[in-house]
């Protein structure tokens, strides 16, 4: 399978750290009735829907972009050594899933220019660190790590009040060690480059377009998680901070770029994780692009 796409004059790489059934379709999308699951069971299994767990299966990756100046890692899976006792999966996860990818991709960790990161939860900013004699210390030497303000103010102040171990492991860190940016959530990384508020899933989240002078291809992020969301754009996930913004955000995207056709990177369809969105009745059908 390939993991990279061409868009203009730039490379888009795909980098794997895990692909699972991941949760239950109704506890990971609360409003999702039985009777919609039914309805939609054949179109989604096996790709989408596990049938042998009946799981939501889930891709957890990262894309690099190559443009001709920069080399931008956008968000950072989960990461190795990681507190997260609500996720066994990824609780203290030690493997070399990730760095294998990378380095398949043709990637060493000091080639990345920047590590963007579309809001701050834990599958997506886990590697802006690595654990190294008991230390957190940024994983990427060379980088600059762009946050946007507004999610940063929202983890700020939340870890203020009790302490949030994705915040204290994965972006306190890479901040102490003066290496984080933080831009407002229209910043441009280059001509490359913009980033693009899409508040919902986080206060602060934010994607990504890529394209000189025009929007060629999004990272999306998590303001959708599933093609049962873009069929259904008001179905909201569990995890959503904002289940009604998220909701308008989410049809406001497929709308967009529906009428643009623009190849949309998910963070977390299955492979090939990549789609164009087409209508489909009152919602949207996500046409999966093969690398
Ligand atoms: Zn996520």
């Amino acid at each position: 399978m390939s993991l990279s796409f061409t868009v203009g004059d730039t490379t888009i790489h795909r980098i794997v750290e895990q692909e699972i059934p991941f949760q239950m379709p109704r506890d990971f999308l609360p409003a999702l009735s039985a009777d919609v699951l039914e309805e939609n069971r054949a179109w989604m299994e096996p790709a989408d829907l596990d049938p042998a767990t009946g799981m939501l299966r889930l891709c957890i990756q990262s894309y690099v972009v190559r443009t001709p100046h920069f080399t931008v890692l956008v968000d950072s899976c989960v990461g190795n050594d990681k507190t997260n006792p609500r996720f066994p999966a990824w609780n203290n996860k030690r493997d070399t899933a990730y760095m294998k990818a990378l380095a398949a991709a043709g990637l060493a960790v000091e080639d990345i220019d920047y590590v963007m990161c579309t809001h701050m939860h834990v599958d997506h900013v886990g590697w802006n660190t690595r654990l190294v004699d008991g230390r957190w210390v940024p994983t990427f030497p060379k980088a600059r790590y762009v946050f946007a303000a507004r999610e940063y103010a929202h983890w700020s102040a939340a870890h203020a009040k009790a302490p949030v171990a994705v915040y204290a492991e994965s972006v306190l860190p890479v901040i102490e060690a003066g290496r984080a940016d933080m831009v407002s959530d229209t910043h441009a990384i280059g001509d490359h480059l913009r980033l693009t508020p899409t508040p919902g899933h986080t206060p602060g989240h934010v994607a990504l377009e890529l394209g000189r002078g025009r929007c060629e291809a999004v990272f999306t992020g998590d303001l959708i998680h599933s093609r049962l969301q873009a069929r259904y754009p008001e179905l909201s996930m569990r995890a959503d901070t904002d289940p009604i913004q998220a909701a308008a955000t989410r049809r406001a995207f497929l709308e967009q770029h529906c009428a643009a056709g623009t190849l949309c990177c998910t963070s977390h369809f299955p492979s090939p994780s990549a789609m164009r969105v087409k209508r489909w009745g009152e919602g949207f059908r996500c046409e999966m692009v093969a690398a």
